[in-house]
């Protein structure tokens, strides 16, 4: 039988940050939701689980303070998000070398220079690099002429040591990127934000951002455990067999699964992996809230953080939260944990056997992959009433999903004011 969506004008499919900003904006205009999530929370790819006391996001991320879609959508204040200090630690031979950002730290240049992380030609090429995205807006820095990350490095002159021991492990963590293939176009947006502002987490976890955005929405807008099987026009069919028809459905799902709903009306995007391994330690291998690189970049894990460092909530009174994230294929090896362990024990020593393993996120599809060229503001009105959003559609981070829900609310409420 089929039913409309609880009388819905708009069924969205998925609860993740692109279709809850959908879901909002359309409820906004007046039109109702009916929101249709497979999964057991809201949140996608932005979640946290309390476990023993420890918050443990899904997978090791940031939120950027100043992207546009945080600031203009988020209580920051509520979330309390606790920041990074800026710099990094970054771990070349056996020894860990602080390295300072010199937009935000010129005082403590003298101790970078030391750092075997590239030369003073390379600190210059750094600052004018960050002057160049400073000075352009996004959209500008999303329509220069498009290559690969490590091309666009390469083309600024960097020395392949500075690429290799810098570059390369940072944007392994935020790109997904092992090998810095991924669009200079979503590089530079993201330099940007490093230079501009902060970078934290929530103090309840990233999981406290999708839930402040459904915490809008009217109550039992959003239905969880009710994965959508399919979509035929502008009738969706749950996995029980229930049929539910609206004006217009919005694909909210991740790329891959948008591509299995809808077949050729959007291609799959690919995906890039990632993986997280969560340690527990009485001794926190370092006392500064800073991120951790692996400068030799063998991995496995390339990205390192204290959790509890940027906010304490994420781990019991005196105890320390570790994330070593994982990027790329290694992401997918059934031996990482071991791995992981094997590595930071030649980081660490032996302090690391008394470390408590609490878990291992494997996220096969992490992001969508943006390897060049990348074309953001990708097309959301399929057509027959039928529309599609998520970071596929725009840049693969937490503000190119909400931006997304964003686009394509404006282009349902369009559709139906025409129709
Ligand atoms: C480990 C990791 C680290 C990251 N780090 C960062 C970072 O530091 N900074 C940053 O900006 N971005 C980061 N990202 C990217 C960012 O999290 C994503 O780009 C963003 O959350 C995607 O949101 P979305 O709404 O497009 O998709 P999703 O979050 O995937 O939401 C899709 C929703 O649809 C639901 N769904 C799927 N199929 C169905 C179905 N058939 N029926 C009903 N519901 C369905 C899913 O359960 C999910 O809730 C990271 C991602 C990961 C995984």
């Amino acid at each position: 039988m089929t039913r409309s969506g609880d009388a819905a004008d708009v069924i969205v499919i998925g609860a993740g940050l692109a279709g809850l900003v959908c879901a909002h904006d359309l409820t906004r205009r007046g039109l109702q939701c009916a929101v249709f999530e497979s999964s057991d929370g809201v949140g996608g790819r932005v979640r946290t689980d309390v476990i023993d006391g420890f918050r443990l996001d899904r997978g090791f991320q940031i939120l950027f303070t100043n992207y546009p879609q945080v600031t203009d959508r988020l209580d920051l204040d509520a979330l309390e998000v606790g920041t990074f200090e800026p710099g990094a630690l970054v771990r070349v031979g056996d020894v860990m070398h602080r390295v300072a950002d010199p937009i935000r730290q010129p005082r403590q240049l003298w101790s970078t220079l030391r750092a075997p992380v590239g030369t003073i030609g390379d600190r210059i090429r750094l600052l004018r690099l960050v002057a160049d995205v400073r000075t352009r807006s996004a959209v500008t820095l999303l329509q220069r002429p498009d290559m690969s990350t490590r091309e666009r490095l390469t083309a600024a002159g960097f020395t392949p040591t500075m690429i290799e021991r810098l570059w390369r492990p940072l944007f392994a963590g935020i790109q997904l990127d092992p090998d810095l293939e991924v669009s200079r176009r979503r590089f530079d947006v993201i330099l940007r934000m490093l230079a501009s502002g902060d970078a934290g987490v929530p103090r309840l976890g990233m999981g406290a951002i999708p839930q402040q955005l459904a915490a809008q929405l009217p109550a039992d807008t959003i239905r969880l455990r009710a994965p959508v099987r399919s979509v035929d026009g502008t009738t969706v069919e749950l996995a029980d067999g229930e049929r539910l028809s609206a004006r217009a459905v919005v694909v909210a799902t991740d790329g891959p699964t948008a591509h299995r709903l809808l077949g050729a009306m959007v291609a799959d995007p690919g995906s890039r992996a990632v993986a997280c391994c969560w340690f527990s330690t009485a001794q926190a291998p370092w006392a500064e809230a800073v991120i951790a690189l692996d400068g030799t970049s063998n991995g496995p894990a390339r990205n390192l953080a204290i959790l509890s460092h940027v906010s304490p909530s994420y781990a019991p009174p005196g105890i320390s939260l570790l994330a070593a994230a994982v990027p790329g294929p290694d992401a997918l090896d059934p031996a990482l944990t071991s791995r992981v362990r094997e590595q930071l024990a030649g980081w660490f020593g032996s302090t690391t056997h008394d470390w408590v393993h609490l878990r291992t996120d494997v996220i096969p599809h992490g992001q969508p992959d943006q390897r060049p060229p990348l074309h953001p503001r990708q097309r959301v009105n399929v057509g027959g009433g039928v529309f599609v959003c998520g970071d596929h559609r725009d840049t693969a981070s937490i503000q190119g999903a909400m931006y997304s829900g964003e686009r394509t609310a404006a282009a349902v409420a369009a559709h139906l004011a025409r129709t």
